[in-house]
């Protein structure tokens, strides 16, 4: 079974890693002490039997196994063995090459037979000639050039066996104890390092839509851990940000909707509390139906704000003269223009076609203009005009009104933001206009521009994308 935690899988791909390397280094020493005491004994044999053929033989007899003994023990520091030397001699009837005659206690096989009869030397391992394998050399004595006899030096590999013996042993017993250390100081380690993640598991669950101004605690490594904390800090200041975004909008959205359903409920309720003439009913009817139109502007501008932010807002698009546009616009305002005092100056232009939704569009031109005529004092001018401007095209409203300082123009483009001048207050909007407007200009893919100073006039300006 999969194991749950990253504790646990770190440390059983960490022991697992850690098996195979010591299992792998441990082969790998073991194959070079086998090589190297092999390597000894086949080099130690090859000098005694170096030596002995040098030296006279005795008609064929066995050597002194003292002799051979310090032979040994000048080789290797200790003599293992000294049965196993011995030098045979043919006789006349029996040519080299022959069967194996057996003079002594080691075998001769027929390869070294024949190799000898070659002139050449053989290194063999004999097994069951006693508790350990013996190793035996093979090789021709030569005399005046001919090979006058065969000598065979033996070695038993009892000393080689125990120090294999010896390292298997050593590997067996340290082994389990180091990787049980290794597992053991790998666990502890991946629960320190690990640590920080189940307190910011901890802190998160914590943290609810609530609370969402709490933040991860950051030890300041800056390591992968802290970097992850921050990140998710950001993402809480992102959610933070937003959720009172959305609380702020439902709040001062209730508060818009409310004001005209109160005024309503109370011209209808002081209506109905006594009998009135067919005027006074005309009267209070028709004040309820204009409270009915704004709210109803009201929801619909919501609406229209809700689906820009989902991404669904509607766009039909077909080619739209924007000169057309203003020219119906104007004429559209025209008698309110002047129910102000105010001039309006539609300037005459060629047609500007864009691709567009024309409803949507002309939503967008009234809010300004009727911004313009609301914010501009009697005796002043609003002038609508449209210009191509490389690949854009740019609607401009221009008004003499009471402007906007630069910290109003920061906030005009937000929901429910009126100035806090007497005639934004007065004007009685809803502060909808402007972001109406901005969401339309960029469901064109276009953009609001704005120019304004205190008592000098503002100009809004709407770049929306001109097709080549
Ligand atoms: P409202 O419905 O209040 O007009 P808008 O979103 O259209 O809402 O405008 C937001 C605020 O921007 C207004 O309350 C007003 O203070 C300011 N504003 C908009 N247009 C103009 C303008 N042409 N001149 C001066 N102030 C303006």
């Amino acid at each position: 079974m999969r194991p749950r935690s990253i504790r646990a899988r770190l440390t059983l791909w960490y022991t697992s890693l850690l098996t195979v390397t010591v299992l792998l280094l441990g082969g790998v020493a073991y194959w070079l002490l086998e090589y190297s005491l092999a390597h000894d004994v086949d080099t130690a044999l090859q000098g005694i039997a170096q030596v002995l053929a040098e030296r006279p033989a005795a008609s064929g007899a066995p050597l002194v196994s003292a002799d051979i003994d310090a032979l040994f023990r000048r080789f290797f520091g200790l003599s293992p063995w000294g049965r196993y030397v011995e030098r045979w001699r043919p006789g006349d009837d029996q040519a080299l090459g022959g069967p194996a005659p057996r003079t002594g206690q080691l075998p001769l096989s027929t390869t070294a037979l024949r190799r000898v009869a070659q002139g050449l030397p053989t290194l063999e391992t004999v097994e069951g000639l006693g508790q350990y394998p013996v190793r035996v050399l093979t090789r021709p004595v030569f005399a005046g050039g001919r090979i006058t006899n065969l000598l065979q030096v033996g070695m038993s590999l009892e000393s080689v066996s125990m120090a294999r013996r010896r390292f298997l042993l050593a590997m067996a017993a340290v082994l389990p104890l180091a990787l049980l250390l290794a597992s053991g100081g790998g666990w502890l380690l991946a629960r320190r390092a690990l640590q920080p993640v189940d307190r910011m598991t901890e802190a998160a669950r914590r943290i609810s839509a609530e609370q969402l101004s709490a933040r991860l605690e950051t030890t300041g490594t800056n390591d992968e851990l802290e970097r992850l904390a921050a990140t998710l800090n950001d993402m809480l200041s992102r959610l933070d940000a937003a959720f009172s975004q959305v609380r702020q909008f439902s709040a001062d959205a209730s508060h818009e909707l409310q004001t005209p359903l109160t005024i309503l409920k109370g011209e209808l309720e002081v209506a109905l509390r006594a009998p009135r003439s067919p005027e006074e009913y005309q009267r209070v009817l028709a004040s309820a139906l204009e409270e009915c139109e704004q709210l109803a502007s009201l929801v619909d501008g919501l609406l229209l704000l809700a689906r820009a932010d989902a991404g669904v807002l509607r766009m039909e698009r077909q080619p739209v003269d924007l000169a057309h546009l203003v020219e119906e616009v104007g004429a559209q305002v025209r008698m309110l223009a002047e129910a102000h005092a105010l001039t309006l100056y539609c300037e005459p232009v060629e047609s500007l076609i864009i691709q567009g939704d024309y409803a949507h569009l002309r939503r967008l031109v009234l809010n300004l203009v009727d911004n313009s005529l609301k914010y501009t004092p009697p005796g002043g001018r609003v002038t609508l005009t449209v210009q191509r401007q490389d690949t854009w095209a740019a609607l401009r409203v221009t008004d003499t009104g009471i402007g906007l300082s630069p910290e109003e123009q920061a906030h005009i483009f937000q929901r429910f933001y009126r100035a806090a001048n007497t005639q934004a207050q007065e004007a009685g909007g809803a502060g909808l206009g402007l972001c109406i407007a901005h969401s339309i200009a960029q469901a064109h893919g276009g953009y609001i521009q704005v120019e304004s100073a205190p008592g000098r006039g503002s100009t809004f300006t709407v770049f929306l994308p001109q097709p080549p």
